[in-house]
C-alpha cells in the first residue's frame, strides 16, 4: 500500500510554534482530516482534498482517515497542540484497533506539537516547574465521577494542575464544582491563572486564587492552570507577574 497516515499537532496557534516535521508532513498530504476550526487553520496552504467534520465525529473521522490511506492516499489527521493529547492520536489507534485487520498495515507516523500546557507554562513562567497533572475536564468521554475522584487525588498529591476542555455551552457547570472541591483540598492562596488562546492575537490571561476563581472567566478556549502550594508570583510593573513552581518541596531553598 502507498497510503499513509501522519497524525499531525498543529501547535497552539502561532505559525512558528508549529514543528517544522509536522509543516512537512502537512506540505506532502494529499488529504487532510479534522475537526473544521483546525482544518481551516491548514486550509490555505496545501490545495488539500478536506475532509472537515463536527467536534464529536472523532473515531468516524479517524476511521474515515484509515479508509483513504487505504485506498493509497497520504492523509494528514490535524489537531491542535499535540495530537496525543485530548486529539486525535488515541483516536486513530482505537480505529485501527477495532477495525480492518489491514489497517494495521498502514504506515501510521505521529508528529508532536506544542500541546497548550506547554504553551501556556512557558507564556507565565515555569509553573509546571515540579510534578503537575493534566487533565481533561469534559465528561463526554468519562463519567463526572471519576473526574471529581482524579481532582481530589491531584489535590492530595501535591500536584499543580492543567485543565483542558474546562467550559463549553453543553458542560456549563462542570468547572465551577471542580473550584468547588478544589477548595475544600488546598489552601485559598493557590494561584489559579486563566490562559485563554496563547500565542494567537485573541491572546488573554487573567491571574488570581483559588478563592477567587470563577468558572466565567474561562471558556473553550482557554486552559485553567492551578497550582499547588508551593507554586509562587513574582510580581513586576505593567505587565503580568512571573508565575513558577520551585523544583524542590520540602527543602530550605537558595
Ligand atoms: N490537542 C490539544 C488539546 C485539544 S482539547 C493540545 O495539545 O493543546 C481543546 C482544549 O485545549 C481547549 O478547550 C483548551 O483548554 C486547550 N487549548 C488548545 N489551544 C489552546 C491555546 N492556544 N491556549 C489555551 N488553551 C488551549
Amino acid at each position: 500500500m502507498s497510503g499513509r497516515v501522519d497524525v499531525i499537532g498543529l501547535g497552539p496557534g502561532a505559525e512558528d510554534l508549529r514543528c517544522p516535521r509536522a509543516t512537512l508532513a502537512l506540505a506532502q498530504a494529499t488529504d487532510l482530516v479534522g475537526y473544521v476550526p483546525y482544518v481551516e487553520r491548514v486550509v490555505a496552504e496545501g490545495g488539500q482534498r478536506i475532509h472537515a467534520s463536527d467536534n464529536r465525529e472523532e473515531i468516524m473521522r479517524a476511521r474515515l482517515a484509515l479508509q483513504l490511506a487505504a485506498e493509497g492516499a497520504r492523509v494528514a489527521v490535524v489537531s491542535s497542540g499535540d495530537g496525543g493529547v485530548f486529539g486525535m492520536a488515541a483516536a486513530v489507534f482505537e480505529a485501527m484497533d477495532h477495525g480492518e485487520p489491514g489497517w494495521r498495515d498502514l504506515e501510521v507516523t505521529v508528529h508532536p506539537g506544542v500541546s497548550a500546557v506547554l504553551a501556556a507554562g512557558a507564556r507565565l513562567g515555569a509553573p509546571f516547574g515540579n510534578d503537575f497533572c493534566v487533565m481533561s475536564l469534559s465528561d463526554n468521554l468519562k463519567p463526572w465521577s471519576v473526574i471529581l475522584n482524579r481532582l481530589e487525588c491531584a489535590a492530595r498529591g501535591g500536584f499543580a494542575m492543567a485543565f483542558y476542555n474546562p467550559i463549553s455551552r453543553a458542560r456549563p457547570w462542570q468547572l465551577g464544582e471542580a473550584l468547588t472541591l478544589l477548595r475544600r483540598h488546598l489552601p485559598g492562596h493557590v494561584p489559579v491563572i486563566f490562559a485563554r488562546a496563547v500565542s494567537r492575537p485573541e491572546e488573554a490571561v487573567a491571574v488570581t486564587t483559588l478563592a477567587l476563581a470563577r468558572p466565567e472567566q474561562a471558556d473553550m478556549r482557554t486552559l485553567v492552570i492551578v497550582g499547588n502550594a508551593e507554586t509562587r508570583l513574582i510580581p513586576r510593573s505593567g505587565q503580568d507577574p512571573w508565575i513558577y513552581t520551585p523544583r524542590s518541596v520540602g527543602r530550605e531553598r537558595a
